[in-house]
C-alpha cells in the first residue's frame, strides 16, 4: 500500500532529480535528438512541484490527474504528451482515495503504459521510454503475484527499469526524433528511457524512506 504523502513525496523527489540531472538528460538528447529533454522534464516537473503546494487536501486520483494536465500543458516535444498520457490514463481507473493498494498501483502503471503505447506506437526495443517502462511493469506484476512487500517490489521494479534503460544503448531507434539517425543512433542511451528510470527510482525511494522512518 502507498499513502498520499508518499505519492506527494515521489513527485517532489522526481522533480528534484530532474533538476539535478537536467544537464545529463540534455547531454543524452544532444547525442541522438535536439538537446531539450533535460529542460523539458525539468520545466514540467517544476510546475508539478509548484502545483503540489495547493494539492495536499486532494485525493491521489486528482493529484495524479493534475500531474497529467501540467505535463501536457507545459512540456513541448514528444515527451510531454507521452508522460502526460501516462499519468492521465494511469489516474483514470483509480478511485478517489488517500491510499493506493498494490492492485491500484498495478492499474496505474498498466493503464498508463498502455496509454503511452497507444499514443506513441512504440514497442519493446524501439529505443524509447517504453524499454524502461515495460520491464518495470513486468517486475511489478510478478512482485504483486508473489505477495512481496510493496517497498521491496518497488526496489525490484527500479532495478528492472535501470536494466531496461541500459539496454537501450546498443539499439537502433525506431520511434521519435532519434529514429531519423538510423544506425547512428546505436551506442547512445535513450534520454526518455533514462527519465523514466529516474521517475520509477524516485517512487522506490519515496516509499522506502517513509516506511523506514
Ligand atoms: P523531442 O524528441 O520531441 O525533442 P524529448 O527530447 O523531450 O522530445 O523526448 C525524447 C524522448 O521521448 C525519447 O528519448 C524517447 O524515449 C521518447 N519518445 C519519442 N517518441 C516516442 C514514442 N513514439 N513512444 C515512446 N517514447 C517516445
Ligand atoms: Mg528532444
Amino acid at each position: 500500500m502507498i499513502t498520499k504523502q508518499q505519492i506527494i513525496h515521489w513527485l517532489e523527489l522526481t522533480s528534484d532529480k530532474y533538476e539535478n540531472e537536467r544537464g545529463y538528460l540534455t547531454e543524452l538528447d544532444k547525442s541522438i535528438g535536439d538537446a531539450d529533454h533535460g529542460n523539458n522534464m525539468h520545466r514540467g516537473f517544476q510546475k508539478v512541484k509548484a502545483n503540489l503546494e495547493g494539492a495536499a487536501d486532494n485525493d491521489i486520483k486528482s493529484i495524479l490527474s493534475m500531474v497529467a494536465k501540467t505535463l501536457i500543458s507545459s512540456i513541448g516535444g514528444a515527451a510531454g504528451p507521452l508522460y502526460g498520457t501516462l499519468f492521465l490514463k494511469g489516474a483514470a481507473g483509480l478511485k478517489g482515495s488517500d491510499e493506493l493498494t498494490d492492485a491500484d498501483l498495478l492499474k496505474f502503471w498498466e493503464e498508463g503504459i498502455k496509454g503511452v503505447q497507444s499514443r506513441g506506437r512504440a514497442e519493446a526495443d524501439d529505443k524509447t521510454m517504453i524499454d524502461t517502462l515495460l520491464p518495470a511493469l513486468e517486475t511489478l506484476k510478478q512482485g504483486i503475484s508473489d505477495k512481496e512487500d510493496t517497498s521491496d517490489i518497488l526496489k525490484n521494479m527500479a532495478q528492472s527499469a535501470k536494466k531496461g534503460m541500459e539496454e537501450t544503448t546498443p539499439l537502433i531507434a525506431k520511434k521519435g526524433r532519434a529514429s531519423y539517425l538510423g544506425e547512428r543512433s546505436k551506442g547512445h542511451q535513450d534520454p526518455g528511457a533514462t527519465s523514466s528510470y529516474f521517475m520509477i527510482n524516485a517512487l522506490a525511494d519515496a516509499v522506502s524512506n517513509t516506511t523506514n522512518k
